[in-house]
C-alpha cells in the first residue's frame, strides 16, 4: 500500500531542528568521534602515498562538526601536508553553519574549501560535464546515503573517484540497529518517496560483495534515548518520531493503527531496552571503509 505521508526531507527547516534534537538525545557524534580518534587514524595514515597535497572529498557534510574532527585527525597523520577539501551539501543552512564553525577555528590554513551547494547526484553531474580528472585521497559519506535516489550508484561514483592508496568511508545505521528492525517492519507504510532509502550498512556490505570490492567493516555502538516519543503531544517526543520515521508531523498525520504499531515496536526489546525508566533506543552504526578498485597489472 502506498503512503499518503509526506518525507520530513521535504521540509530543510523541521528535518534540521529534528536532526539538532536527535544529536542531542543520542550518543551518534560521540560514538562517530571515539570512531575518528581511535580508530580512523590508522587508516588516514595509509592515505596519500607520502605525497604533499590531499584531495578530500566531504559528501553530506552537515554543520561540519565531523569533517573537521577528521581533517584535524588527516593532519596529525600529514602534518606539512595541504588539503583541498570539497564539500557537498545541499542545504544552504548547513552550509552557513559550517562556514561559520570554519571562520571560527583557528589554525586551518593548511586547509582550502570548495563549497558546493548541492546534492551529490548535481556533483556528480558537474564534475562529468567539466570532465574533471582530480582523484581523491579520501572520500566520506556520514549518515547521507538515505537522501540519495540510488545509493549504490553513488557509492559507485564517489568509489571511481579514489586514488590509488585512498578510501571512502560510509557510516550509516547498522543491520543491528533498532533502525533496520523499524524499517524492515514499516518501510511501505511509512514512506512513498524514492527519496528516502532505508539503507543500512549490511545492504552496503552485500552489495560491495557482490562486486567483489575489499572494505574493513567497523561497528560503532550507539544509543538513542526515546522516552518522550511516548508522551502524548510532547513537543519534543514528536519531533523525534518525525525523524525516526523519516516522516514530517508523524503523530498528526499517520492513522492511528500505523501509530499505535510504531510506538510498540520502538519499544519492544527488537528496537530498544528499558533502562532507570527509560526507553533507549539502540542506534548502532556502522562505518565502512572501502579500497580503491584494482587497477590493470
Ligand atoms: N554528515 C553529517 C550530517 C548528516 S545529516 C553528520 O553526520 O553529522 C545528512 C546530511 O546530508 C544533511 O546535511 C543533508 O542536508 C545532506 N543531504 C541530503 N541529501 C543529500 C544529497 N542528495 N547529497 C548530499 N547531501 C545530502
Amino acid at each position: 500500500m502506498e503512503s499518503s505521508l509526506k518525507c520530513l526531507v521535504n521540509d530543510d527547516s523541521r528535518y534540521q531542528e529534528s536532526f539538532k534534537l536527535f544529536l542531542e538525545r543520542s550518543s551518534e557524534h560521540k560514538c562517530m568521534q571515539d570512531f575518528i580518534h581511535n580508530l580512523l587514524p590508522d587508516v588516514l595514515a595509509s592515505i596519500g602515498d607520502g605525497k604533499s597535497h590531499l584531495n578530500v572529498i566531504g559528501v553530506g557534510s552537515g554543520a561540519g562538526e565531523i569533517d573537521l574532527e577528521m581533517l584535524s585527525e588527516l593532519h596529525l597523520k600529514h602534518p606539512e601536508v595541504t588539503v583541498d577539501n570539497e564539500v557537498v551539501e545541499p542545504s544552504a543552512q548547513q552550509l552557513h553553519n559550517y562556514r561559520v564553525l570554519v571562520s571560527r577555528k583557528p589554525d586551518l590554513d593548511y586547509i582550502k574549501f570548495n563549497w558546493n551547494k548541492m546534492t551529490s547526484g548535481e556533483f556528480e553531474e558537474n564534475w562529468k560535464v567539466k570532465k574533471m580528472t582530480k582523484k581523491a585521497d579520501f572520500i566520506h559519506m556520514i549518515q547521507m546515503l538515505y537522501y540519495v535516489k540510488d545509493p549504490e550508484a553513488t557509492i559507485n561514483f564517489f568509489h571511481s573517484l579514489l586514488n590509488k592508496n585512498g578510501k571512502l568511508l560510509i557510516i550509516l545505521v547498522s543491520g543491528e540497529s533498532g533502525w533496520r528492525r523499524l524499517w524492515q517492519t514499516y518501510r511501505s507504510q511509512l514512506s512513498n518517496t524514492e527519496l528516502s532509502q532505508y539503507v543500512t550498512t549490511q545492504d552496503v556490505k552485500a552489495f560491495l560483495e557482490s562486486k567483489g570490492v575489499s572494505y574493513q567493516n567497523y561497528e560503532l555502538p550507539s544509543q538513542m534515548d526515546i522516552t518522550e516519543c511516548f508522551t502524548e503531544g510532547d513537543e519534543k517526543g514528536e519531533l523525534l518520531l518525525d525523524f525516526l520515521t523519516e516522516v514530517l508531523n508523524f503523530s498528526k498525520t499517520a492513522p492511528p493503527d500505523l501509530k499505535a504499531g510504531v510506538l510498540e515496536l520502538l519499544r519492544h526489546p527488537d528496537c530498544s531496552v528499558e533502562s532507570n525508566g527509560r526507553i533507549i533506543f539502540n542506534n548502532n552504526l556502522g562505518a565502512i571503509v572501502i579500497d580503491p578498485l584494482k587497477t590493470g597489472c
